[in-house]
């Protein structure tokens, strides 16, 4: 196991800042953390910063219990799912949360994803919509971890997403794919709706990709 803590806090500031910058989540909304590979430790980002302008010194380490280990701010109040995650799924290192707009305006709508492109039927193929619980709470932790088996991304109820993956870039990437799905559903629907992939196609393309 090797990882370098002082890039692992680089990567999760230039994070915020794509999705900050992509409008996936505002200044105060928003948070993500990394594993450090093998360890009981999380590097996450702070609580109340603005989240487009932290800087590596800003992310707090805690315990996979919310213990502080080292910085100077407290850490995000949503340590309890990132931690709840970390403790249910050993190949997950990394989780981002945003308020992506149109995921999760197409969640409150009751609308899933849909095999639209082939990201959406291979990379997304079931993301869950999780019931409204209140942010910050442990309750909540509890419902994402039951929720995370076998999935890169729920989406929780009038508040956003939640991405996994085995590290920032591929929980980044989860979270991108989602919107660009999201979105062109979306513009779909103003037409009409979406001609999905025929899922005589869709399992075509499992078998190529040994899904
Ligand atoms: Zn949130």
């Amino acid at each position: 196991m090797s990882f370098d803590e002082a890039e692992l806090k680089e990567q999760l500031v230039r994070c915020m800042k794509v999705l900050h910058m992509r409008g996936l989540m505002t200044g105060i909304g928003g948070n993500a953390s990394v594993r450090m590979e093998g360890t009981t430790e999380v590097l996450i980002t702070p609580a109340a910063l603005y989240k487009g302008e932290l800087k590596p010194e800003d992310i707090v380490k805690i315990d996979l219990e919310g213990n502080v280990i080292e910085g100077v701010f407290k850490p995000s109040i949503e340590w309890h799912f990132h931690s709840a995650i970390y403790k249910r799924r050993i190949d997950v290192n990394a989780v981002i949360h945003t308020h992506s707009p149109m995921t999760t305006g197409l969640a409150l709508a009751g609308r899933k994803i849909e095999p639209v492109t082939l990201e959406s039927a291979v990379m997304l193929a079931d993301v869950p919509i999780l019931e409204f619980r209140y942010p910050g709470t442990k309750e909540l932790g509890d419902l994402v971890a039951e929720n995370i088996l076998g999935h890169r991304a729920v989406i929780l109820q009038n508040h956003g997403v939640i991405a996994v993956g085995y590290d920032l870039i591929e929980a980044l990437t989860t979270v991108e794919v989602l919107e660009e799905v999201a979105t062109m559903m979306f513009v779909a629907s103003h037409f009409g709706g979406a001609k999905l992939i025929p899922s005589d196609q869709i399992e075509l393309i499992k078998k190529l990709y040994k899904i």
